[in-house]
Order: C-alpha cells, then sequence, then structure tokens
C-alpha cells in the first residue's frame, strides 16, 4: 500500500500568510492579496508504506531508496526494533525533500504512545528521536437496560464515535470476564430491563485517535441485587475490583467454563435433546464453537479424564470443602490433563465438542457437593478477600467519588464526567 501526499513545509511565523496565499482564489481577479511575505523553507514529498505479510524490512526500505549501506546505518538506529519482527501492516513515512531522490527522514509509529523518528544528518547517516504522542484520560458513563444480552446494550449504549466496536468488546469481555466473572452468569442471572452502570476511561491521543482504558467501577441490578465493583490497583499495577464492602469480587470458583466472550448461548433442562425425554438435568449447558478452550472453574485436582458414558469425553475435578466439578461433552482433553494433576482456576484443561449424548457443540457443566448436584449459581462461596488495612482509607474516599459519578449518591452531583 502506497500513499503519496504532498506537503508544504512552512516556516511557523508566516502560517498566516501561507493560508490567505492558498486560499487565494477568494480574491476577486485583479484584486493583489495583502498578505505577510512568505517565506517557504522547504517542500516536502511525504509517502507513507506499509510492510506487507512475509515482507522483510529491507524490501520496504529499498522501494524508498534505502539500501546496502545506508539502510545498514538506519538500522543501527531503530534501538530495540528487531527488523524480523516488525509487523504486518506497520507504516513507515518517509519524507523526500521537493526534487530529491533520497527520503531525509522516516517516521515509524512503533507504540501507542511515540513514533520512531531518523533524520539524515548532514554527513549522510542517521540520527534517532523519539517522538511522545501524550494521552489523555477522560472518566466516561454509560448506563442502559439489558434487553437481551450485556454485550447487545453495550453496543446499543455507546455510539461509535466515543467508542468503536472493537474497544465496545472490550469493555463487555472485562465486565463478563475479568470483573463479574466469579459473581454474574451473563446468561442465566440476567432479566429484560436488569440495569448497568459504568464508569470507563476513555483515552484520547494528541493526534486524535481515541481508545478505550478500563473500567473504573460498575453497578450491574440483576433482578434485584445491585452487583458494585470499583478498581483498585495494586502493587504489580493490576486491576483488583471490589464490592461496596470493600471485598473483593473474586472467588474460589468461575461462572463459566468458557470464557464468556466465547459463549454463543446457555440452555437449561427441559427436553434433552438427544433422549428426547423429560430428565432432570444436573448442569448448566453453555454452547461454545468447537474447540473452545473449557478452563478449570476453580483449583482442585484432577480425579477423572477421559470417556465416561454419556458425558463423553470429561474431566472430573475435586477441590476443597468435598466440592467436585464436571466438565462433559468435549472434544479432546488438554495435554496432560489426567488423574492426579493439580489444576489452577482459569487452566486449559479441554476442548469443547459433541462427545457423548450431545446434538451440538456445548460444555456441559456440574457442581456437585459431597456427591450431590447443586447450582452452581446459588452455592454460597464466602465473602471474597477485603481491601488491604492499609489501604482501607484510600479505598473509601475512591468508592465515594466513584458513587457520586456512578449516581449512586443523591447529595452532591457537582462532581463532572466528562
Ligand atoms: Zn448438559
Amino acid at each position: 500500500m502506497l500513499r503519496r501526499v504532498v506537503r508544504v513545509g512552512v516556516a511557523g511565523a508566516t502560517l498566516v500568510g501561507a493560508v490567505a496565499w492558498l486560499g487565494g482564489k477568494a480574491w476577486s481577479m485583479g484584486r493583489v492579496p495583502v498578505a505577510l511575505p512568505i517565506v517557504v523553507t522547504r517542500a516536502f514529498v511525504d509517502v507513507a508504506d506499509t510492510i506487507r505479510r512475509n515482507e522483510t524490512l529491507s524490501e520496504v526500505f529499498a522501494r524508498q531508496q534505502i539500501v546496502g549501506a545506508d539502510f545498514v546505518n538506519l538500522l543501527a538506529q531503530m534501538d530495540g526494533v528487531n527488523p524480523r519482527r516488525v509487523r504486518p501492516n506497520t507504516v513507515f513515512e518517509f519524507r523526500y525533500p521537493v526534487g530529491d531522490s533520497l527520503p531525509d527522514r522516516v517516521r515509524v509509529r512503533l507504540r501507542d504512545e511515540e513514533f520512531l523518528r531518523l533524520d539524515r544528518t548532514d554527513d549522510g547517516r542517521w540520527s534517532a528521536l523519539s517522538e511522545k504522542i501524550t494521552w489523555t484520560v477522560h472518566t466516561k458513563r454509560v448506563t442502559g437496560a439489558i434487553e437481551s444480552t450485556l454485550n447487545e446494550a453495550i453496543h446499543r449504549a455507546i455510539p461509535d464515535s466515543i467508542l468503536p466496536f472493537r474497544d465496545r468488546e472490550l469493555l463487555v469481555w472485562n465486565l463478563a470476564d475479568e470483573i463479574y466473572g466469579w459473581q454474574i452468569d451473563f446468561f442465566r442471572d440476567i432479566y429484560p430491563g436488569d440495569r448497568f452502570v459504568v464508569l470507563y476511561e476513555r483515552l484520547t491521543s494528541s493526534l486524535g485517535e481515541t481508545r478505550y482504558g478500563r473500567v473504573l467501577a460498575a453497578s450491574v441490578q440483576t433482578r434485584g441485587p445491585e452487583n458494585t465493583a470499583y478498581v483498585m490497583t495494586d502493587e504489580a499495577g493490576r486491576n483488583v475490583y471490589y464490592d461496596e464492602h470493600a471485598r473483593s469480587l473474586r472467588r474460589a470458583f468461575k461462572m463459566y467454563p468458557v470464557q464468556y466472550r466465547r459463549i454463543s448461548s446457555s440452555f437449561g433442562s427441559r427436553l434433552h435433546p438427544v433422549l428426547r425425554t423429560r430428565r432432570a438435568h444436573l448442569g448448566v449447558d453453555y454452547a461454545a464453537a468447537t474447540g473452545t478452550r473449557i478452563e478449570a472453574t476453580s483449583d482442585g485436582t484432577v480425579t477423572r479424564a477421559g470417556r465416561w458414558g454419556g458425558y463423553g469425553i470429561m474431566v472430573s475435578i475435586r477441590h476443597p470443602k468435598g466440592i467436585e466439578t464436571r466438565y462433559g461433552h468435549m472434544r479432546r482433553l488438554a495435554p496432560g490433563i489426567r488423574p492426579g494433576v493439580r489444576v489452577r482456576q482459569g487452566q486449559w484443561i479441554g476442548s469443547v465438542g459433541m462427545s457423548g449424548l450431545a446434538n451440538g457443540p456445548h460444555v456441559h457443566y456440574e457442581f456437585l457437593k459431597n456427591g450431590r448436584y447443586l447450582n452452581p449459581r446459588r452455592v454460597d462461596l464466602g465473602d471474597g478477600e477485603p481491601v488491604p488495612a492499609a489501604r482501607r482509607a484510600e479505598f473509601d474516599a475512591l468508592r465515594v467519588r466513584f458513587d457520586r459519578l456512578l449516581g449512586r449518591a443523591s447529595a452532591d452531583r457537582s462532581v463532572p464526567v466528562d
């Protein structure tokens, strides 16, 4: 892909004059425009070139006449750039002084926060410079009602102009998996009309770009109960979410054995799709594409791994306090998963399939305590870890501020949300 833009470089002080001159057709013929003298310092042609898949950096630069020793010299200045590891679709900007066949400047965006700029020096070598791009953080609030799914509600509530599609997806996944992944089953606990309020960060760059940051606080109503979440950053820089009682939202068990983003639907008991008879369905089913990663919902020890009757290929895990979880209808087990192996919450144990009594790819998830089947969403998993005592005052102050922004507290609405 090649983009050619001609830009006329003008000394800053004479910019007004230049604009008046360029807008010259506004004057009628015969009238002499009264403007400052124009000093055009240098004219440049800018060319944008993109590195394609299976293309090397030297090929891109060769198209722009940077070859041989010149290329080696330039490469030596590109600190921290592995020429074999430049991502396809990375754009390089080449600046050619008008009338010159060699570029005198190359610019590449290596990260969201900076351009690497290389300038040809008078002796024909290259010198590197980092151009910082500043990002400003804005706090945004989105509120709405869930009519069908959280995904659909967020996409409906946030316009493209505020966050593009891909960023809205990230926001949904953060909410469903990283924040409420231990608390809310967004397929079964949500009823039409359930409301949500989310405070999130939106960043804008000095170049006018926009991107999603993180969720600061949220409140999701699930037919009555309010599920609050407030962020704190731990020592390792990770986002940890707490409820209004300063308890971590993390629990011993996650809601889903597959990520929310991978679930296409959930279905319950009623008529067994294969047996066609009404029978008690002792688990929770989540439909997902064949091959989707199935994860252990909690730490434990594998007690069964392989074929077992109607479950097809399945895994059973023993957890503390007499709890056992089972995952059925797998296509295959994850490598190394066999009886006696210890697994962690979130660890890959197998992939979604339709082995055993299943008429479509899904995971059949069971939760048992002392051999009795329980609804995993109704099990009391106790309170989460409290906010560290040393940070309790900080948390309380944050919560008050976030509550105002969420609209939870009625008293003070003067805190601006931009
Ligand atoms: Zn099932």
